[in-house]
């Protein structure tokens, strides 16, 4: 017999909390798997049975510890729970509490992470916005600043950027990414009008191409 995941998961979970079994208890009556804080509750406070066969014979002393489970979970690598988030770390059971403390990926510390980014992003407009140092700066910079803003959803501030570009050399890329910097703000009609409007002016169908690519599910 092959066991599917789902049935392996099920060997390795609490019937009570749902989650990955901590400190592994061993009913004596059906040999269904508990933590030990889960059952304790259970027969403490709802009922002196077996959650899982209601047996009265279960009780706290009656309990058996099932060492063999417990280190296998204790030796499985978990994924972080902010795998999605960009964590690849794999994570043995007993670090799990001590790395969710400790991972550079948890909602908040991205979300002050890229406070801090726009931050400083902020600060970089401000200088390019300053006339005297204009001149200094070029087309391209700005348009690399506008890519980040959008990036990190500063949408207004990479519009910004896109008017102060005053060469006409990158108008095709610089059209698209205002197309894609509106469709993304939620300011569909704007997008297709500058989709369209440089879809106009391609010159080549690569560019026809990577239009469409960019326009995603908005109908040229
Ligand atoms: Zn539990
Ligand atoms: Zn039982
Ligand atoms: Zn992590």
């Amino acid at each position: 017999m092959i066991a599917t995941q789902s049935e392996f998961q099920v060997l390795i979970e609490c019937g009570i909390c749902c989650d990955y079994l901590t400190d592994v208890r061993e009913t004596p009556c059906c040999h269904q798997l508990f933590c030990l804080t889960c059952i304790q509750s259970w027969l403490r406070t709802f009922a002196p049975n077996c959650p899982r066969c209601r047996s009265t014979t279960l009780t706290e002393q009656t309990l058996i510890t099932n060492i063999a489970i417990q280190q296998f979970i204790e030796n499985i690598q978990f994924n972080c729970p902010n795998k999605l988030q960009g964590c690849s770390a794999k994570i043995p059971r007993s670090d799990l509490i001590h790395h969710k403390q400790t991972c550079s990926y948890t909602p908040e510390k991205l979300k002050y992470q890229r406070e801090q980014k726009l931050f400083e992003l902020r600060l970089q407009l401000q200088q390019y916005s300053n006339a005297k140092a204009r001149t200094r700066y070029k087309d391209n910079e700005l348009y690399d600043l506008a890519k980040v803003f959008h990036e990190e959803h500063g949408y207004d501030e990479a519009r910004q950027c896109l008017k102060m570009i005053k060469g006409m050399q990158n108008v095709f890329n610089i059209t698209i990414l205002s197309a894609q910097i509106e469709q993304d703000d939620g300011q569909y009609d704007k997008a297709l009008e500058l989709y369209t409007d440089v879809y106009l002016k391609a010159k080549t169908n690569p560019q026809r191409i990577e239009l469409r690519l960019a326009s995603g599910h908005i109908y040229l």
